[in-house]
């Protein structure tokens, strides 16, 4: 894999800008304090694609919020594609128990992360669970389930930037965008 120096050389098309992010951010942060209101809201972010997400939307939730973080890979896949066998590498540092809990994903592909992940927190008797991702790529949905709220629903295409990694590189892109074919050849 080669990378250019400035990151930004290998992306062949700028779907999302910094801006367009940054509004959507600050409108889905509206909705949820408006929704949450009266409530203590915990999120649960799941590393490491959500990180940058998880910092901006925080700040635009005007409500008391607990914060915390999982970290998951999904194997038995390729890079661009997710097998369904989810391992945690980092589970929770705290009980969800009786809490209202909020799920902060990057993007939803297949659904088959989000599915086990689901699954695996109601398990811990939260007193409720919605999520909340910032894309969105329906054409290739395995598993349907609500989504509370979406940013962005995108076209079939792989995407980096704005946490999204291609061999752990772009994550620190500012906007999200696609990558030239070259970059996944070489
Ligand atoms: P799913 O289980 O829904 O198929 O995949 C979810 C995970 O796959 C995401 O959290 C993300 O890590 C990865 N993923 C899915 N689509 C993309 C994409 O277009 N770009 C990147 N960088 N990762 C993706």
């Amino acid at each position: 894999m080669k990378v250019s120096q400035d990151l930004v050389s290998d992306v062949a098309e700028v779907l999302l800008t910094e801006e367009q992010i940054a509004a959507k951010v600050a409108e889905l942060g509206q909705r949820i304090t408006a929704d949450y209101a009266g409530h203590e809201l915990t999120l649960v972010s799941v590393l490491k694609g959500s990180l940058p997400f998880m910092a901006d939307l925080m700040r635009r939730i005007s409500l008391p919020v607990r914060i915390d973080l999982m970290e998951v890979s999904s194997y038995g896949g390729n890079a661009t594609e997710s097998s369904g066998l989810v391992r945690i590498l980092k589970d929770l540092s705290a009980p969800i128990e009786g809490r209202d809990v909020l799920l902060v994903e990057d993007i939803i592909d297949t659904g088959l992360t989000l599915n086990y992940l689901l699954r695996y927190l109601k398990g811990k008797n939260p007193r409720s669970i919605k999520v909340c991702s910032l894309l969105d790529k329906p054409a290739r949905r395995l598993v349907e389930f609500p989504l509370d709220y979406v940013g962005f629903e995108i076209p079939d295409a792989f995407v980096v930037g704005y946490g999204l990694d291609f061999g752990e590189v772009y994550r620190n892109l500012r906007f999200v965008g696609v990558l030239r074919p070259e970059a996944y050849e070489s």
